[in-house]
């Protein structure tokens, strides 16, 4: 946030000068006296006019009359990108925030305003840092005009907000589990620990609980560097029916476990290009969540196909998703059923890392599900260069 206003102040001084060698070369209604420009002059005012011109914060200069006498394409698109002009426009015209109107009413007071959070509401919500300064000679009638830049924050801004929801979110999911344990060691002392049986089964739920705290930790950690542009692709052609054979038989335990099948259906000769282990952890969590939310005896297919990408899918027979979740399936500590996810040790990210992982593969991964009838994940992969 720091960046931005500095970023914003910068803008600022820009915009002034920009305006006032504007004003002495096009006769602005804020102009003193006209002046003869140098070539000097010149070459700065149009290097000044093309930075106006290309910014993405919108600029916006009113006359004591609050009507515009100069204004870039930015501001043009935020308040009307139906015009050609916003020149002589009022600003009431443009827009009816009060929070927009009462900042360049200061700014005409000779006050200088600046932090005003200002948002739009139309089908691209977007949030905006506006600073008014007064220009012109302020006498004691106020300033000849003021000038507004409208620093676009609305990255910033969701940003903030998925990092709060985020650390919410972890905070939410440690607390369960350390909660469990506190209360354990509690009973523990409290004289469980006499009795032999009790103890075993306390100790036990406490080391279930500190390695689901871990696993969260990990699969945290992992997301951040995913996330965080952290992690480097090594993309090699692999041997697809091999690492599904490999990831099958790491699960196998868990899969019998259930009573559920896995079948690789994919031809020996299949293969992608693909960083192998990236690959493998994707397989893993989808052919996991395959086995976790299937049902007793069911199966998990793995199958591969090619036409203009290469696609990988995981197929379970299980309940299926209801549709009203798809759209958000691949959101952090986004479940279905976060009881049942919980039971199964499941931490909500693992599919927020599959897709991670696919992008970076310059893919991507897809849902499809029937109620009753079981889902299926497609991984989809760019071809071999
Ligand atoms: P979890 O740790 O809960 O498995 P994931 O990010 O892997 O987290 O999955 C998010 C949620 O998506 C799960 O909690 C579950 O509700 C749903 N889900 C994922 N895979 C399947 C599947 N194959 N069948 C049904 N539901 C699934």
């Amino acid at each position: 946030m720091v960046v931005e206003i500095i970023l914003a102040g910068l803008l600022l001084i820009v915009a002034v000068v920009w305006f006032a060698k504007r004003s002495k070369s096009d006769k602005n209604p804020l102009a003193g006296s006209e002046q003869t420009s140098s070539p000097e002059n010149l070459a700065v005012t149009s290097l000044l006019d093309a930075t106006m011109t290309g910014m993405r914060e919108g600029l916006l200069v009113v006359n004591r009359d609050m009507r515009v006498v100069a204004s870039n394409p930015a501001a043009r698109k935020l308040f009307n990108p139906s015009v050609a002009t916003l020149q002589s426009q009022r600003l009431t015209e443009l827009t009816r925030n009060p929070a927009i109107y009462s900042a360049f009413l200061d700014g005409l007071k000779g006050i200088e305003r600046s932090g005003v959070k200002v948002e739009t509401h139309g089908p691209e919500r977007q949030i905006f840092d506006l600073r008014v300064v007064p220009i012109g000679s302020t006498n004691g009638n106020g300033a000849e005009g003021a000038l507004g830049v409208f620093f676009d924050i609305t990255r910033t801004e969701r940003l903030e907000i998925v990092r709060q929801e985020f650390l919410s979110n972890v905070s939410h999911e440690l607390r369960t589990p350390l909660t469990a344990i506190i209360a354990f060691v509690e009973t523990l002392e409290n004289g469980a620990i006499e009795d032999q049986e009790s103890c075993q089964r306390f100790l036990s739920i406490i080391r279930k609980n500190a390695s689901r705290m871990h696993i969260l930790i990990d699969d945290i950690l992992e997301l951040t560097a995913i996330e965080g542009g952290n992690v480097r692709l090594r993309a090699v052609p692999v041997d697809l029916h091999m690492l599904v054979q490999d990831v099958c038989a790491s699960l196998a335990a868990k899969a019998s476990a259930q009573n559920v099948t896995l079948k690789n259906n994919v031809e020996p000769e299949a293969m992608v290009y693909a960083d192998e282990r990236r690959l493998e952890q994707m397989l893993t969590n989808l052919i996991d969540n395959g086995i976790k939310f299937n049902r007793e005896h069911g199966t998990v297919t793995i199958s591969y196909e090619s036409d203009t990408r290469d696609k990988i899918m995981v197929q379970d027979n299980g309940d299926g998703i209801p549709s009203q979740h798809l759209e958000r399936l691949f959101e952090r500590f986004y479940r279905v059923d976060r009881a049942r996810s919980r039971d199964m040790g499941g931490t909500g990210l693992g599919l927020a890392i599959v897709k991670h992982l696919a992008l970076l593969h310059r893919g991507e991964v897809t849902v499809t599900s029937e109620l009753g009838k079981g889902s299926t994940f497609t991984i989809h992969l760019p071809k071999a260069p």
